[in-house]
């Protein structure tokens, strides 16, 4: 990290994202400070040599010049941390790795570069995997250097030092931007909005604020919107306005878009660039496995839009999502017997991602249930069309079940959900795992659930 040269850093949290933000920090020369509430913790970053002291009251804060939190402390909902609050009043800046990595890169000195780098930033609700994914590996593909970091993949401050002409692309939650003091991405994605993670942002305002405030501080050269939210369209408004139209380009999966700016639509399973009123570019997205259903027409759309951004052509794009293979636990699909498909989705933790994985197939097998998110199950829709029959996992799985308004058996266990499943499935059937529900109730998380489904499927194949 550049630029906090002699300070003395706090650092709160000491997991993956804590102790790399410790380790930047003290190779840029600056002294972290650490402190978490777990010893174990304390106990790892004290074996390398970093400093631990508690920080919870004022006077801690004396000798402080930032304050950096990791993404996983609720630091103002749904109660205020001790040490947030101590160090806000102290007067003391609160940031984070993301804010860090931002204040150096904008110091980096690349005057020796022929093409200085440049960083794609992605947030949104749902989708930001799957887009800067993507993004990454039509770089890649089209012979651009990339490294992927942030939210997946590497932590912001464990990527290597960029190299001439290196995009940087960021996948950002809403947790980490509402945090950083610094955001000043190159190009920004807002992919979509819907009601998640509410608890933490007060409400519907302060999730928007959060990821908003990625399209502030003067603004990227480019926003990429999705517009198909009255929250996106007023961003991609305020942006075109005082910024000139060519900054920002505007996307929708549910319209033709019209007017005299920069848009990438997808309609009927085709994506279109219009630029001033003229078509520059278009895709055929349906045969493309790696990205099936409109939700992930959305993210190529994004992505397309992204690249295009930079400069790219958009054959080359074309080529690199044909051999994009789609990211674990997304729309994945896992196996292939007796003319039934069986699709990973265990990331559709929440009812609107999984009211987009099940509109992309017919006749589906539906494996969901879990731990329950605020809202209930309600906007998952009629599912009556396109899903057979429902079978249900998780503690709660009986009350799951009674929400469901299509034919539901409580299952319980994954093991029992995946059997039953094959057991009823005919040719042409998809066993869809798309819970609609978080996993903690029986998993660490919705990786180890997904993988628990994959290991269940195999015993089928
Ligand atoms: P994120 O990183 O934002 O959580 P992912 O790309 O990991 O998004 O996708 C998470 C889940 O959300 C997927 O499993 C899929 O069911 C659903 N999903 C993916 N893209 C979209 C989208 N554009 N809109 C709505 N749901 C989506």
């Amino acid at each position: 990290v550049q630029g906090l040269a002699g300070a003395v850093v706090a650092v709160l949290g000491l997991g993956r994202s804590g102790l790399s933000a410790a380790r930047a920090l003290a190779a840029g020369g600056a002294t972290p400070l650490c402190w978490d509430d777990n010893p174990a913790a304390r106990a790892r970053a004290e074996a390398e040599g970093l400093a631990c002291r508690p920080l919870s009251r004022i006077e801690d804060f004396d000798e402080i010049a930032r304050l950096v939190v990791s993404p996983g402390i609720p630091h103002l909902y749904p109660a205020p941390n001790t040490v947030v609050a101590a160090a806000l009043e102290a007067g003391v800046p609160v940031d984070n790795d993301i804010g860090l990595f931002f204040q150096s890169f904008a110091t980096g000195d690349w005057a020796a570069f022929d093409t200085p780098p440049r960083v794609i930033a992605v947030t949104g609700s749902n989708g930001k995997s799957t887009t800067s994914a993507l993004i990454h590996h039509v770089l890649t593909s089209a012979g651009r250097p990339s490294q992927l970091a942030g939210n997946i993949g590497r932590g912001v401050l464990d990527i290597e030092p960029p190299q001439d002409g290196e995009v940087v692309v960021l996948e950002l939650s809403s947790y980490q931007t509402e945090l950083a003091r610094s955001l000043t991405p190159d190009v920004a994605v807002f992919t979509n909005l819907s009601p998640d993670h509410l608890d933490r942002h007060a409400g519907m305002g302060g999730y928007f604020a959060a990821k908003r405030r990625l399209f502030a501080e003067g603004g990227p050269d480019r926003a990429v919107i999705g517009v198909d939210e009255a929250e996106g369209r007023f961003l991609a408004g305020q942006m075109a306005e005082g910024r000139g139209d060519d900054r920002v380009i505007r996307v929708s999966v549910t319209r033709k878009l019209t007017g005299p700016g920069w848009q990438v639509f997808a309609r009927k399973g085709f994506l279109s660039e219009y630029r001033k009123g003229r078509q520059v570019g278009s895709i055929d997205l349906r045969g493309i496995e790696g990205l099936p259903g409109a939700h992930n027409h959305q993210n190529a759309c994004a992505a397309y839009a992204a690249c295009r951004g930079l400069g790219l052509a958009p054959k080359g794009i074309e080529a690199a999502f044909h051999s994009f293979a789609g990211l674990p636990h997304r729309s994945q699909t896992v196996g292939e017997a007796r003319g039934v498909r069986f699709v990973n989705d265990s990331k559709a933790t929440n009812v609107d991602s999984a009211a987009k994985a099940l509109a992309a197939f017919r006749n589906i097998r539906w494996i969901c249930g879990g731990l329950e998110k605020d809202g209930g199950l309600a906007g998952l829709g009629d599912l009556s069309a396109s899903v057979r029959k429902a079978y249900v996992i998780g503690r709660e799985a009986a009350g799951f079940a009674l929400q469901l308004e299509v034919e539901a058996e409580v299952c319980g266990t994954m093991a029992v959900a995946v059997a039953r499943a094959v057991e009823d499935a005919e040719p042409g059937d998809v066993v869809l795992l798309a819970p609609a529900a978080a996993s903690f109730d029986q998993y660490d998380n919705f990786e180890q659930r997904g993988d628990d489904f994959v290991a269940e499927v195999a015993r089928h194949l």
